[in-house]
């Protein structure tokens, strides 16, 4: 197995169990006789030691600035089991916190989140007997398989496992294998594709798309601020703006808006929109639904002289990365600026940045801009954040991403 040694002091960070070793952060690759190429290959697994030759973990080498990722700390090599014992221990945390424990109420949730799971390079989100497994890490398209044993084998109500990773892999990574496709498919299902299929949360039922949809066909982050949606939205004219399948918009409309518009640029997304208002509320004449850029939509509401009560902004990451987080402020300034004034008087707000490299106070700022850009008084209801199952690994806050304000405004 090859080995890799760190520069002298530069173990601190690995001995308070952050998982990522940075290539700055490496003195030398000691590969076994395996290897033609002079470097290790991409996705293997490698031990890694202090420049004292201390063992301090195995963990999944990719070509990049992050050169290792940890998955098990001081050990040589992967313990017997370690796929079965990490997804057990995922699932039991679920478990433990109520996620699973009505399934009838809700069957979706995030099993896997990454770092926050111990499984840097891994997603896994389940919708009902389907579990979808994303890879960030070439190390994690290698083990694909085991993972999906492990998941079918420790979570009861997984019959399937599909692939879905063509977007989330390193573009320039040499890989093997189908980077989509069903891993396990249990052919005595009588739901066989996601064309038919139906996910529950929160007693709302979902059409889930992983085949077409974007991410795993689903954003399960918000589950927690759309219930908050249902307890603000009782007699209100609400925008759900970057609505993509509705999520926001079902939860509003359980509880009791009068109206709700849906805006998203993907007209894919809004016809999933109307399946999801059309399964839920077959009666609803209270719901419209429109693609149309979000700028653009603002702007002619505006013209039109059209105000809400409760607006959600909840937009794609505007950064993807850190030199992207100027234009992304002035992004988040912009759009909340044009939402704040559309508000009427005793209005409320939920923004929202997805942008992990956009930090809360960050984000604060540039709310706090654009209300002082309009000029009305904007008081802070709540802060808000990923739920439960993205769980953050202490030792590791990049885990941190998903951030919002409800905001009042006056
Ligand atoms: N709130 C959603 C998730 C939003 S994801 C939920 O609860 O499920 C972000 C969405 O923004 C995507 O659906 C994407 O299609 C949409 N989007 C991206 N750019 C946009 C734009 N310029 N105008 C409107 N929608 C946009």
């Amino acid at each position: 197995m090859t080995t890799v040694i760190l520069k002298p002091k530069k173990e601190e960070s690995l001995r308070r169990f952050h998982p990522w070793v940075f290539s700055g952060a490496i003195g030398k690759i000691v590969l076994d006789a395996t290897h033609r190429a002079n470097m290790p290959e991409e996705g293997e697994l490698v031990c890694v030691r202090s420049a004292e030759n201390e063992v301090l973990g195995v963990g999944h080498w990719q070509v990049g600035s992050i050169a290792v990722r940890i998955l098990a700390f001081g050990v040589e090599v992967l313990p017997k089991g370690f796929w079965n014992e990490r997804i057990r221990a995922a699932y039991k945390m679920r478990e433990a916190i109520g996620l699973v424990s009505h399934p009838f109420m809700n069957n979706t949730f995030r099993l896997v989140h990454g770092e926050g799971d111990y499984l840097p390079g891994l997603v896994v989100d389940v919708y009902a007997d389907t579990a979808v497994v994303q890879a960030h890490s070439v190390g994690m398209h290698v083990c694909r398989m085991d993972v999906a044993k492990a998941i079918v084998d420790e979570v009861p109500q997984v019959k399937n496992v599909y692939y879905k990773s063509d977007d989330t892999l390193p573009h320039k990574a040499e890989i093997e294998g189908e980077k989509t496709g069903d891993l396990i498919k249990n052919e005595k299902l009588k739901i066989k594709n996601s064309d038919e299929f139906w996910s529950v949360e929160n007693g709302l039922m979902f059409r889930i798309d992983w085949l077409r949809g974007q991410k795993t066909g689903f954003f399960i982050d918000q589950r927690e601020n759309r219930a908050l949606v249902e307890r603000y939205a009782a007699g209100k004219d609400v925008l759900n703006m970057f609505c993509y399948t509705g999520g926001f918009s079902l939860y509003a409309l359980r509880g009791g808006a009068k109206q709700v518009d849906s805006v998203d640029v993907s007209q894919k997304a809004i016809e999933l929109v109307e399946v999801n208002v059309k399964k839920n509320f077959p009666h609803a004449s209270n719901h419209r639904a429109v693609a149309a850029d979000a700028f653009e939509y603002l702007s002619a509401q505006k013209a039109a002289g059209r105000q809400f009560d409760l607006i959600i902004l909840d937009p794609p990451a505007f950064a993807k990365h850190r030199d992207a987080v100027r234009n992304a402020l002035r992004g988040y300034q912009r759009i909340n600026a044009k939402a704040i004034e559309m508000i009427r008087p005793g209005g409320i707000l939920f923004t929202f940045s997805c942008s992990q490299a956009v930090d809360k106070e960050a984000f604060r700022l540039a709310v706090f801009s654009a209300a002082a850009q309009v000029g009305r008084k904007v008081r802070i209801l709540h802060q808000l954040h990923q739920p439960q199952d993205h769980p953050i690994n202490i030792y590791h806050p990049e885990g941190e991403y998903l951030k919002g304000l409800i905001l009042y405004i006056e």
